[in-house]
């Protein structure tokens, strides 16, 4: 049995979840759920990033102990997955002990290499980002990533020699296409790995509330090192049998903001722990919210709780999806989702599968008939699409077929026909909504559960989606979807 395993980035717990969140999450849910249909052995983590200085001054304003103040808001995240219906395998926190312990095996082994070495660290740092940066990285004084005041540091600190992985990252890169996804992304980071690199600080000494440093007491492990490692300590290396069993994992799936960390310095640390990279790191884009940047000045973050209460989990699911090729930049608007959901759940699909178990329901008789709109299905392109992490124009072409099988009722005219002709039109229509049914689920799972509850059967695999006898009976429930109206 093929194993996948497919990873989004931990959270971080001090981070109100917005719609970058909910949109990589059910990204990597959409695809989790097709390896599923395909029979595979999948194993799909999410989880919460926990340390850090912003977390400890959160937890110090609430007057609790940071681990206190954690578990109370952790569940936040969980709760928006459930209502988003993110089915994860594994749910890991940067503060569970036996992550903590990864972290440090983790670094003794890179130590052990001769990788560590002790330094000073000078430069900026942001605390809202908790990422150093360099005088000429800076952009008019402040944060190049958020805009923000930065502060000046100086401080003892130990470093990790990423300069000597240089040739070997670009050797991998080279050998492993697929490694830096999307490809038009790749060109960024190889530039930047061939224009040499620099040692990276990985300990701080004034943040508390982090890994304790294993090689040194007075030191805590920089927040990005320990998160990294929740890719490894979730399947329980090095010895356990999840890591065996899964590791490497097929797909790093990240937003493009966190790329070079993933990219650039989990590889390097990998090789030096003795430890195979993932196959995968795929960036995608950043949502702008009615063509305006998300910030904290505007306001503009958007709870995606709020928009499943008003327009249902598969339409946000669908809409998210729909609306940008997933390496793409892309605008996040209601007035899409409404139209979306108008225009494409209730008048493509939902009615497509109104009027076939309208029709269905009224016809006494053995439904049979010999394939003609399986010519219309190109199950091998929908997969190969999925293969290659291509969840937008996948979902494009399965509303190819919707639309081939709409413009079949059109064209074959049903209601004027009877016996053995109309038992043949059903027959096709029947066996295109069973297909679609399975095709949808991954996207909107109560979705392509309802269909199949209606057609009277379950939802079935991939090896399903091939046109076959008709046996089952029909029993037209609820409208998929409604038409929402301003
Ligand atoms: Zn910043």
């Amino acid at each position: 049995m093929n194993k996948f395993y497919i990873t989004t980035p931990i959270y971080y717990v001090n981070d109100k979840p917005h719609i970058g969140h909910a949109y990589t999450t059910i990204a990597a849910d959409v695809i989790a759920r097709w390896h599923r249909l395909k029979g595979e052995d999948v194993f799909f983590l999410t989880g919460t990033d926990e340390h850090g200085e912003k977390v400890e001054t959160s937890a110090k304003k609430a007057g609790k102990l940071p681990k206190e103040f954690v578990d109370n808001i952790v569940g936040a995240y969980k709760y928006i997955w459930e209502k988003l219906n993110i089915k994860y395998d594994y749910f890991i926190r940067t503060s569970d002990s036996s992550h903590v312990k990864v972290v440090s095996e983790i670094i003794k082994k890179i130590a052990e290499n001769g990788d560590i070495y002790k330094g000073y660290y000078e430069g900026w740092y942001c605390v809202s980002d908790e990422s150093f940066w360099t005088e000429l990285q800076l952009v008019d004084g402040k944060c190049p990533s958020c805009g923000r005041e930065v502060k000046k540091v100086k401080e003892e600190t130990y470093f990790f020699k990423l300069s000597k992985y240089q040739n070997k990252l670009i050797d991998f890169y080279n050998k492993n296409q697929k490694f830096l996804s999307p490809n038009f992304r790749s060109k960024e980071i190889i530039n930047r790995v061939n224009d040499g690199l620099k040692d990276v600080s990985i300990t701080r000494t004034t943040v508390k509330w982090a890994v304790p440093f294993p090689l040194d007491g007075s030191h805590y492990v920089y927040v990005w090192v320990d998160a990294l490692c929740n890719y490894i300590s979730a399947i329980n290396w090095p010895h356990g049998p999840e890591f065996k069993e899964y590791w490497p994992a097929d797909i790093h799936l990240i937003g493009k903001e966190i790329n070079w960390f993933h990219s650039v310095i989990w590889p390097a640390m990998l090789f030096s722990a003795g430890i195979e990279p993932p196959k995968m790191v795929f960036a995608h884009g950043w949502w702008t919210v009615d063509g305006k940047k998300m910030s904290k000045s505007l306001d503009n973050f958007v709870d995606p709780i709020l928009m499943v209460d008003k327009y249902s989990t598969d339409a946000f699911r669908y809409s998210l999806i729909r609306e940008m090729p997933l390496g793409d930049d892309g605008d996040f608007s209601e007035k899409a989702i409404v139209s979306r959901l108008n225009n494409e759940l209730v008048a493509e699909l939902g009615n497509l599968i109104n009027r076939v178990l309208t029709m269905a329901e009224r016809f006494e008789g053995k439904i049979e008939g010999e394939a003609e709109l399986d010519q219309k299905l190109n199950i091998g392109k929908i997969d190969s699409l999925m293969e290659d992490v291509d969840t937008f124009n996948a979902l494009n072409e399965i509303f190819v077929f919707i639309k081939a099988t709409n413009k079949y009722i059109s064209e074959k005219e049903p209601w004027r026909l009877q016996g053995r002709e109309l038992s043949n039109v059903l027959y096709n229509l029947l066996e295109a909504s069973r297909i679609i049914s399975i095709l949808v689920y991954p996207f909107m799972p109560n979705t392509g559960a309802k269909i199949a509850n209606q057609l009277g059967i379950e939802v079935g695999t991939i090896d399903d989606c091939t046109f076959r006898e008709w046996t089952s009976k029909v029993k037209k429930g609820e409208l998929l979807f409604k038409k929402f109206i301003q």
